[in-house]
């Protein structure tokens, strides 16, 4: 393999890929970027599994907004002997997952959903901060550069009261926003949506715009292909009503600030070429927002 190119290396599963170790050198650097970034806030660390109850999913509102992104988890269920008649179909890529059923688990569609089920029956006093990072699932109908199925997500998430929210939330778009433009990559900052499946999908889409929960940092990630890097959201109260959380006595709200590891990496590969050692040092710098890496 050659050490001086980042980029990833396609598996022959469309939107998966493995990185070589130059590309992990520098998410390793986003990482330290965001950390630096998130340093005067108080934010405890949990380590989030790529999978999650399917209940907690159902009980957020996952299933009936986005059911064409998730990844279930199935698991064999039959006997033995029945097994013996399926086992051959495993060789010819025949149908020998006749007797898979679905279990508890899902596939972590946003490394976020975690923290929020965790507050489940408290009333905060203070608002909660934490950082996460996950492997995370979609499975995205395109496989144009940067829609990965499988792909890693660093949040920083809070929850608290509605005015602490809003304030955190226009604070992390700012910072994220600025952080980008250190790195040279320009981002355009918009207003999104979600992609609701279904009946009610562009009402909900317009009422998400309407309120701007949802804000994206945009960049080029090849020539003339533009995707979001990272996104800043509040979701008013749907999390605490949905976990049976409060702060100040009302019903609790959550915002979160997303960053795509590989996307951001991708945009960075794109602006500045594929060897990160041939970087000027004021992008490298500013990655890691001066820290040692
Ligand atoms: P998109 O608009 O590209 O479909 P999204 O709006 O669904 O993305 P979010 O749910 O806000 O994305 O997820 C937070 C971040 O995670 C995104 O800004 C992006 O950087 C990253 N991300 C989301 N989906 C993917 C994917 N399929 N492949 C790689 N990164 C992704
Ligand atoms: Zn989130
Ligand atoms: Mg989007």
């Amino acid at each position: 393999m050659n050490e001086a190119d980042a980029r990833p290396v396609p598996t022959g599963a469309p939107g998966v890929y493995c990185y070589p170790e130059s590309f992990e050198r520098l998410v390793a650097d986003l990482r330290t970027g965001i950390a630096a970034l998130a340093a005067d806030e108080p934010f405890g660390r949990l380590a989030v599994p790529p999978v999650i109850a399917r209940r907690t999913l159902e009980q957020a509102g996952y299933i009936a907004s986005f059911p064409q992104l998730l990844g279930t988890v199935h698991s064999y269920a039959g006997t033995p002997k029945e097994w013996a008649a399926l086992a051959p179909l495993a060789g010819e890529g025949g149908p020998w997952h006749q007797r898979q059923e679905i279990t508890d688990l899902v596939l972590l569609p946003a490394a976020c959903y975690p923290v929020y089920a965790s507050l489940a029956g408290r009333e905060l006093a203070e608002p909660v901060r934490y950082a996460v990072e996950a492997g995370c699932f979609r499975q995205e109908r395109t496989t144009e550069t940067g829609r990965l199925r499988s792909f890693r997500m660093a949040e920083l998430v809070t929850a608290g009261t509605e005015e602490h929210c809003l304030d955190w939330r226009e604070r992390w778009l700012d910072r994220m926003a600025d952080w980008l433009t250190g790195c040279s990559l320009k981002p355009a900052v918009e207003v999104a949506d979600d992609p609701f499946f279904g009946a009610g999908a562009k009402l909900y889409q317009a009422a998400q715009r309407r309120q701007q929960l949802k804000y994206e940092l945009r960049v080029e990630l090849e020539d003339g292909l533009v995707q979001a890097v990272a996104s800043a959201n509040v979701h008013k109260d749907h999390f605490g009503e949905a976990f049976g959380f409060t702060a100040a006595g009302a019903t609790g709200q959550t915002a979160c600030a997303a960053f795509g590891l590989e996307r951001i990496a991708l945009a960075l590969l794109h602006a500045h070429g594929p060897d990160p050692r041939q970087w000027p040092a004021a992008v490298r710098d500013a990655i890691t927002g001066g820290r040692p890496r």
